[in-house]
């Protein structure tokens, strides 16, 4: 098995991610994200957003329909420009992106293809309740837009002054040709984003489109992404959207194919400059130490959040040999990122004396962190089901708790144990937890 289907394996058979409506065939590019997952995906955009919004002061945040007014698309060029290349073979009418087929002749049966027709990707939807008057919209393609239509607003409602960003994580949709590569391509996906506004001053707005550069690269690696498996990649001059002053990616390397995970862009002023001119309001920032008026520059850094999620189990997961040759699987996530932090056990399921303590060890840590309970089996296979979970810390409890007021403590990543008394305990994980 490669990694990307060690991966899915372990992503469905643990309940971090499911294909979307399974029991009916599932849907092509949708997920669902189960138990671990839901976890892990949540603690990856807390860690965006604390670090975007809650550690800074010049970064607000915001949270923006999902529908909106189909002229943003217009303004936005999504209608016209937001398409693939789609082409047909023309015996099994089986349907590819031009740009992925290296062969001029159909993949999966050698036939001839149909010419391109550029394919809008904008996702329909209808809002009404009367036929013939519904309004056709879309589910947004991206959630950038919905950061811009709120310029003026945030402008009034905070006392934000530029240069500033608003930071956003939400769904969006895209009608993919071919979505793909796990959860790698999908029609339905969730970004994380922020939107900085800087004064049209191309060296200024070069400097702040290389702090974010650097700010976004060193958040990955703060949360465990192996360096040597990142990379920048400067969209070449011809890749560039014409607006665009530059842009580069942040790969990751999933095994020898370097893939996008976040995008640095500099934008220029072009989605202001259209909303200003398709909503007829003015969009300029008036400076009030230069007097100056005008409409500002973005910087965006626009991440995949399923990608990151993707790209972080995949980083973390390891096949070790440990004692008696035996191999175990291991996500050494982060601990910031891990579903739970601890497991719970009691070493023997029925003992009521040792039940009673583990309980009540479990419940009192719910109540500062994500803990796991589990009394079946052995404590060795009980160590390796919570090694693939992810979980940095397991604790159980003996007959030796029951005298001397201690449990064992076990670390994911060294096996070591150590005993730790219980009334200590909760400080010592949060402790080990910070540290790391
Ligand atoms: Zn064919």
């Amino acid at each position: 098995m490669d990694m990307w289907e060690k991966i899915t394996s372990l992503a469905k058979r643990r309940g971090f991610i499911f294909p979307g409506s399974e029991i009916y065939g599932g849907l092509a590019g949708t997920w669902d994200y189960g138990p671990l997952g839901v976890e892990l995906k949540r603690n990856i955009k807390n860690e965006f957003w604390k670090s975007m919004v809650q550690e800074r002061s010049d970064v607000a945040g915001l949270d923006a329909a999902i529908i909106m007014n189909p002229k943003v698309w217009e303004a936005s060029g999504h209608l016209t420009s937001f398409s693939d290349p789609l082409v047909e073979c023309k015996k099994c009418h089986h349907r590819f992106r031009a740009d992925q087929l290296t062969e001029k002749k159909c993949p999966d049966c050698g036939g001839d293809l149909t010419e391109p027709k550029q394919f809008n990707l904008m996702v329909e939807t209808y809002l009404g309740v009367i036929e013939g008057e519904k309004l056709k919209t879309y589910l947004r393609g991206e959630i950038t837009q919905g950061v811009h239509v709120n310029f003026k607003n945030i402008l009034s409602s905070t006392r934000v002054k530029i240069p500033f960003g608003v930071a956003q994580i939400g769904k969006a949709f895209r009608n993919e040709i071919t979505p793909g590569g796990f959860t790698f391509r999908s029609r339905e996906f969730e970004q994380m984003e922020l939107q900085y506004y800087v004064k049209p001053d191309l060296k200024e707005s070069m400097e702040q489109f290389e702090y974010w550069k650097k700010e976004r690269m060193g958040w990955y690696v703060s949360l465990g992404m192996k360096k040597e498996n990142l990379r920048f990649k400067e969209h070449a001059k011809d890749e560039l959207a014409h607006y665009a002053k530059a842009a580069f990616d942040i790969e990751y390397n999933a095994e020898g194919e370097w893939k996008e995970m976040e995008g640095v862009h500099h934008r220029g002023d072009w989605d202001v400059r259209r909303h200003q001119e398709f909503s007829g309001e003015d969009m300029t920032y008036f400076d009030e130490e230069t007097k100056e008026k005008f409409l500002p520059h973005i910087i965006e850094t626009s991440g995949g959040v399923d990608r990151a999620t993707l790209f972080f189990l995949m980083n973390a997961y390891k096949e070790e040999k440990v004692k008696d040759g035996e191999i175990r699987t291991v996500l050494r996530l982060h601990p910031r990122l891990a579903p739970y932090k601890v497991a719970v056990f009691p070493l023997l399921a029925n003992k009521p004396e040792l039940v009673k303590t583990a309980k009540k060890i479990y419940d009192d840590l719910k109540k500062n962190m994500m803990v796991a309970w589990d009394d079946r089996g052995n404590i060795g296979k009980r160590y390796r089901a919570q090694d693939e979970a992810g979980t940095p810390f397991c604790v159980t409890v003996d007959f030796d708790s029951l005298e001397h007021d201690d449990v064992t403590v076990r670390d994911r990543d060294t096996m070591k144990q150590e005993r730790v008394k219980i009334g200590e305990l909760g400080t010592h994980l949060e402790e080990r937890l910070k540290q790391s």
